[in-house]
């Protein structure tokens, strides 16, 4: 919220439209608490009413022996094909991506 408000002010802008996130799937956010947090947090507000539109990253890690990427299922973090260990390269994200003022 605060870097969205950032960005308003920085715009002389003073309404919020709607605002991206990126969270990564692994990034131990709840989408369900975190739009209700939103909803919350931008009450009386200008972003009030504003639209919440989330981005979810996948996980995906590359193995260590055979560096191929693969989407991580179900946390299994060996590789499917040669069983070397995965290295995380996504999923744990959390970031404000745009925000769309008026
Ligand atoms: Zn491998």
């Amino acid at each position: 919220m605060k870097i969205a408000f950032d960005v308003m002010n920085k715009n002389n802008c003073s309404t919020i439209r709607s605002i991206g996130l990126k969270v990564g799937e692994m990034s131990g956010v709840e989408l369900e608490s975190l739009t209700m947090a939103f909803t919350v947090l931008t009450r009386g507000t200008p972003a009030d009413g504003a639209q919440l539109k989330i981005n979810r990253v996948p996980i995906t890690a590359v193995c260590n022996q055979c560096h191929k990427t693969f989407r991580v299922d179900r946390y299994n973090f060996f590789c499917p094909e040669c069983d070397g260990v995965l290295i995380l390269q996504s999923g744990r994200e959390l970031l404000v991506e745009f925000v769309d003022v008026d």
